[in-house]
């Protein structure tokens, strides 16, 4: 009867018809929804403002005075009415737009208003339009001492005339009938250790706040309990992988390891790399199967661990592969790796969109034989041609280029390959290395990849010099051009990098080459050599331009963001990048990267226009504020909101009712803890004082698309 599972028609007043639409439109069908469709925001009646309080940015207020004065004022279009509103401490204005002539018969001049109402602010002067207004005679008689809750809405809603208050009134009318059925869903160990209010206490509060402190406490509690189940079903979810899919195991640190690392390494390895090579080493040992994040800076050295890596897969017998996004990115991978590996015994190449079919040939025929143990490549390497004799494991570089389906066929391809879950060598998948250096901020990775693990290299190599960052307007180019030549002259390269239009490829191209003509005629040959990389170059042409930059034969690059990604020319240390109030933060700080890779100081110089939106000027000063990616990464998340992260679009997890990512990590983090500690003690939810919270996390379950949309 008080069941929460029935159908929101059980509510008294409820008609079929509106029960339909607040199904099509906010998807709230039980009772139980309804309950947990949470106002966005409070029209706070409890306060009253004064006119000398008020700032620019207040939302809705609340202010007593009087109208001294009502005229009205010629526009473009017909004409508006303004009165002019007093308290003892200032003057604003109130204005209608429509129904004039009606408002200007009721009003009454010096009486006292309570008027409520958004603000407006413009020189200087406050104004509400269309401000909700009550003599204060009348007001007393219905005064409202509580927070009005207010509920999104849509268009539809509205015009079929559900507004907030019959929302509200169903609200009211639900609680009325079923207060009695509303079940606690934490147990009392956990309602204890956080100081909670009670699941019906705290719904109550969220929808009808009888104060402040006590909607503050109804938050909280709908917010741990809303990050605890989804913690719950990600930590649960990891363990079920950890124990369900068996992995290749890694027994031994053998030949190639040892040999390279005692004979071979070039530097020593950071504090960082060595933790996270650790990290690695005790998941491809455990017979587990391995699916895990690195993150790492630009720069900070996630090469040298993925070649470590490979060469465990190569001690135990299998092969090892290293995928890439951009052809040019693969080729520096096969170049650096190919440089690394000088004098050890040990074979690799590279397989791209660009190799020739002969050579394709003799690849195929190598990995198919085991002979080759190491194959460097881009998405090329998916092909169903290409198969491994027993590939070990697979790294992937820049991970959000890649999708997941596209992750998973690198789980099929061994020649050997049998249904998952058969025991025996080369049926296992291959472990898989995921990483990126767009480092997606810790709480947003906990609760997006709470099944994936983490490692982070947090240290950059010793030695390296922060780039210094600068913005510049096209205005002052005469000095970026004396600058750059200073720096050629010191024996330095530069890097000048042209946005990339998607919409218009021959307005980029006109732009790149607008530049490069001018920079031709500034930077005259033979004195300076320029190359010159664009998308839309062949891969031959392109790869014979970045080498020649490489090798030190030109001064310049001029390019299109396709030397975004990977890019190492330890010489260049100077990154020029133009219509940088075009760029994302993620991609400005990808090709800050691309210097600070020497021992030279380095720069990096932000040209704009003048005019730059709000947003894009926070981004520049953001750059020119700091070179942490992680923190870089956070503003990024401000800016544009969890949704257009990579790798989370797909995921439902973020589709949150209450809690928020980024203002209540801290809650997040408290709540995956107690999902880790409940579940170590209890992984089957069957203890007797965890009941209540096996019941909901079933029903949950039930509902939930968690599951299906993230793995
Ligand atoms: P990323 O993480 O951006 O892929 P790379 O692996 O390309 O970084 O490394 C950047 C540069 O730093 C390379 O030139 C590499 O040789 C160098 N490097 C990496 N690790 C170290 C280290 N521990 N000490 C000194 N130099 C290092
Ligand atoms: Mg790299």
């Amino acid at each position: 009867m008080r069941n929460l599972n029935n159908p929101i028609t059980y509510i008294n007043g409820m008609s079929v018809q509106r029960a339909t639409l607040l199904y099509t439109e906010l998807g709230i069908k039980t009772c139980h929804d309804l309950l947990h469709f949470f106002p966005f925001r409070y029209i706070d009646k409890t306060q009253f403002y004064q006119i000398n309080q008020l700032q620019p940015n207040s939302a809705e207020v609340q202010i007593v005075g009087k109208i001294t004065q009502l005229k009205t004022v010629a526009q473009t279009k017909g004409s508006r009415l303004v009165a002019t509103f007093h308290d003892a401490t200032g003057i604003m204005e109130l204005v209608w737009f429509k129904g004039q002539k009606w408002i200007k018969d009721v009003l009454k001049i010096n009486e006292p208003y309570v008027i409520y109402g958004k603000l407006n602010h413009f020189n200087g002067l406050y104004s509400m339009p269309h401000p909700e207004m009550q003599l204060v005679s009348e007001y007393k008689k219905t005064l409202q001492s509580t927070m009005q809750p207010v509920y999104s809405s849509t268009e539809k809603l509205v015009n079929a005339g559900i507004s907030n208050k019959i929302i509200r009134t169903y609200i009211e009318n639900l609680f009325k009938q079923f207060y009695g059925g509303i079940q606690e869903t934490l147990s009392l160990e956990i309602i204890n250790e956080f100081q909670l209010i009670s699941k019906k206490e705290a719904l109550l509060n969220v929808h009808f706040p009888k104060s402040h402190e006590l909607l503050a406490k109804a938050q909280f509690r709908l917010k741990f309990e809303e990050l605890f189940f989804i913690q719950l079903q990600l930590v649960r979810k990891n363990l079920i992988n950890k124990t369900n899919i068996k992995g290749i195991v890694f027994k031994n640190v053998g030949a190639a390891f040892n040999d390279f690392y005692e004979h071979h390494l070039p530097f020593q390895l950071t504090n960082a790399q060595k933790r996270v090579i650790k990290e690695i080493r005790k998941d491809v040992a455990s017979g587990i199967h391995m699916n895990r994040l690195l993150q790492g800076d630009v720069g900070s050295g996630k090469t040298i661990v993925a070649l470590l890596t490979m060469l465990f897969a190569i001690d135990n017998g299998f092969q090892a592969t290293l995928m890439a996004p951009t052809e040019i990115l693969a080729n520096q991978h096969f170049n650096a790796i190919s440089e690394l590996l000088k004098g050890v015994n040990i074979s690799v190449e590279l397989l791209t969109g660009s190799t020739k079919p002969k050579k394709r040939k003799v690849i195929h025929e190598a990995l198919e034989d085991g002979s080759l143990k190491i194959l460097v490549g881009t998405h090329a390497l998916l092909e169903e041609k290409v198969m491994f004799d027993n590939l070990g494991i697979a790294i992937i570089d820049e991970q959000h280029r890649f999708g997941v389906a596209q992750r998973s066929k690198l789980w099929m391809k061994n020649r050997k390959s049998l249904p998952f879950g058969e025991v025996g060598g080369a049926s296992l998948p291959p472990h898989i290395l995921v990483m990126t250096a767009t480092p997606i901020p810790r709480t947003l990775a906990m609760s997006v990849y709470g099944d994936l693990d983490i490692s982070v290299i947090d240290e950059l190599p010793p030695g390296r010099k922060e780039t210094k960052t600068v913005h510049r307007f096209d205005s002052q180019r005469l000095s970026v051009l004396k600058f750059m030549k200073d720096e050629i002259a010191k024996g330095r390269q530069v890097y000048i990098v042209y946005p990339l239009i998607e919409e218009s490829k021959v307005l980029d191209y006109k732009d790149l080459m607008d530049g490069f003509d001018g920079l031709s005629r500034e930077f005259p040959m033979p004195q300076y050599q320029i190359s010159i990389v664009h998308g839309q170059m062949k891969a031959e042409k392109k790869d014979f331009e970045m080498q020649r930059f490489v090798k030190g034969e030109t001064q310049i690059m001029v390019a299109t963001t396709v030397i975004e990604v990977g890019v190492n020319v330890p010489n260049a240390s100077v990154m020029i990048i133009e219509s940088a109030e075009r760029f994302g933060l993620s991609q400005l700080h990808q090709l800050r990267g691309r210097v600070g890779r020497g021992a030279d100081q380095s720069y990096c110089i932000l040209m704009t226009g003048v005019k730059l939106s709000d947003e894009a000027k926070t981004r520049i000063k953001t750059m020119v504020s700091t070179s942490d990616g992680f923190k870089i990464a956070e503003v990024d998340l401000k800016l544009r909101g969890p949704g257009n992260l990579m790798g989370t679009q797909q995921s439902g997890v973020l589709n949150l009712k209450i809690a928020n990512i980024l203002k209540d990590s801290k809650i997040l983090i408290a709540a995956r803890k107690k999902a880790i500690e409940l579940l170590s003690k209890d992984p089957n939810l069957s203890k007797e004082e965890n009941a209540l919270i096996k019941i909901a996390f079933t029903e949950m379950t039930k509902t939930s698309k968690i599951w299906s949309q993230i793995s």
